[in-house]
């Protein structure tokens, strides 16, 4: 090479694939930490799957429900859990708060079916459960595939049961009917949103009747399983958060199978790498280190359990009060990786991209300084020192990253719970990892960028 060559080659910013920087080793810690990561996500389909996940691991370590008001020692770990659909896991620092909290923040829910409070009906001789959708979904893409039901059904004495039918190959599962090709003539002057209306998102649910029954006897049938199996009735479906997922677990992808397709991987995909930082954590941090599992991301993050609500605020409110130190500063020096996925540059669709600035598979995490749409509404923009001081941390460790967009600039856009958290006044920039075919019932990530997305937030951690 020669010297000006050399020198351009330093002056230009470029990313390079994993599977060229990095050595069999990490590859081969790449796979194996895939591994753990596929297990979790099979078991954690749901919110509540996921908290339960996460807190049985971190039970394990050592991590202690958290008291409001107990004033707790450097080193000491500990988890709050928000109504079993969001944790936060804490280490507390050497420091006091007020010198700033080091944060990790992901969501644990994705899109799905729900089913509705009152969902039991029967027409044309099949029982069905009617759904309401659950975050940003191309409808078209549920039906036809396997789905497995889960949740928890609440009784009016406050007793519950929780469910979980689809998952093991002997359960039977559910099933949303389409059109067939047939029959569907008008498909070419069809918009895509009408493919199937929100109201056809029906799953079958049973076909066989109560014999001795005129009225809905497939329905009542159904109710007699129900009530046999889990000692629940129709009004109890009023008081339950059931919920419809891809039956389908995670699997290999590619001949040298360096990618895994799975349901959910947004965000598990940044919630399991960031738990697992704060599952090996084996010496009192200088900062006190927070790990979020948020709920209600997919809509808009509200209810008591997503981040535009106050649980955050208030633990660390909470905690600074025990240390005695100022809360508003406390958040004023407070740092947050906004653990969420990118979209991957897929170059079946190079049209919705702007080249310069997209995330490539394998090249690493990606670090997206604003979400949002259009002039960068609804956005979380990460200052340009705080962005510089994160790339310094994964250029120190040696870390593979890109920086990208969503997508082109007029094409549509999304947000995160970054902003949530820029408005408790911390320094926050989104980083994650790029997924194909996000919000699918079944999404695709490489190996390499969920492995450098472990090592980034890891070197986020570290003192
Ligand atoms: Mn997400
Ligand atoms: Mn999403």
């Amino acid at each position: 090479m020669k010297k000006n060559e050399k020198e351009a080659a330093s002056l230009a910013y470029k990313t390079e694939s994993a599977a060229k920087t990095m050595s069999e080793k990490e590859i081969r810690l790449a796979f194996d930490f895939a591994k753990g990561y596929m297990d979790f996500i099979n078991k954690s389909k749901t919110e509540r799957d996921a908290v339960r996940e996460i807190l049985n691991k971190a039970s394990a370590v050592g991590y202690t429900p958290y008291v409001y008001s107990k004033k707790y020692k450097p080193g000491e770990k500990v988890f709050f859990n928000n109504r079993s659909k969001a944790a936060i896991l804490v280490i507390f620092g050497k420091k006091t708060v007020d010198n700033g909290v080091k944060i990790m923040a992901s969501h644990i829910d994705s899109p799905r079916l729900d089913l509705k409070p009152s969902p039991l009906y029967e027409e044309g001789h099949i029982g069905f459960f009617k759904t309401h959708y659950y975050g940003g979904i191309k409808k078209y893409q549920w039906p036809t595939i396997q789905l497995a039901l889960h949740g928890t059904v609440v009784r009016a004495d406050g007793t519950s049961v929780d469910i979980e039918i689809g998952e093991d190959e002997n359960d039977p599962v559910f099933y949303v009917n389409d059109l067939l090709p047939h029959l569907d003539r008008n498909l070419a002057q069809k918009k895509a949103s009408d493919f199937i209306p929100a109201e056809s998102l029906n799953l079958v649910a049973g076909s066989l009747l109560a014999k001795d029954e005129e009225k809905d006897p497939i329905k009542l049938n159904i109710l007699s399983i129900l009530k046999e199996k889990y000692d629940i009735c129709e009004e109890d479906l009023l008081t339950s958060e059931l919920c419809a997922v891809p039956a389908a677990k995670a699997r290999d992808v590619g001949l040298d199978r360096s990618m895994i397709a799975a349901y959910a991987h947004d965000d598990k995909v940044c919630a399991y790498p960031s738990l697992a930082v704060m599952l090996e954590a084996d010496k009192t941090p200088e900062y006190t280190t927070v790990c979020v599992f948020a709920d209600k991301e997919e809509t808009g993050s509200n209810s008591n359990t997503g981040l535009d609500t106050n649980y955050l605020y208030d633990l660390i409110a909470d905690i600074a009060d025990t240390q005695k130190v100022n809360v508003r500063k406390t958040w004023y020096m407070t740092k947050c990786l906004s653990a969420d996925v990118n979209a991957c540059y897929d170059p079946n669709f190079p049209e919705v991209f702007e080249k310069l600035n997209s995330a490539y598979i394998n090249h690493g995490v990606v670090l997206t300084k604003y979400t949002g749409g259009g002039g960068k509404s609804s956005t979380n923009d990460a200052t340009a020192e705080f962005f510089a001081e994160i790339r310094g941390i994964l250029n120190r460790d040696k870390v593979c990253w890109q920086s990208a967009e969503l997508g082109k600039t007029d094409v549509g856009g999304g947000g995160t719970v970054a902003k949530y958290i820029a408005k408790l006044n911390a320094d926050v920039i989104d980083i994650g990892v790029p997924v194909l075919s996000m919000h699918a019932p079944v999404e695709v990530i490489s190996k390499l960028d969920l492995y450098s997305t472990y090592l980034a937030f890891k070197a986020f951690c570290k003192d």
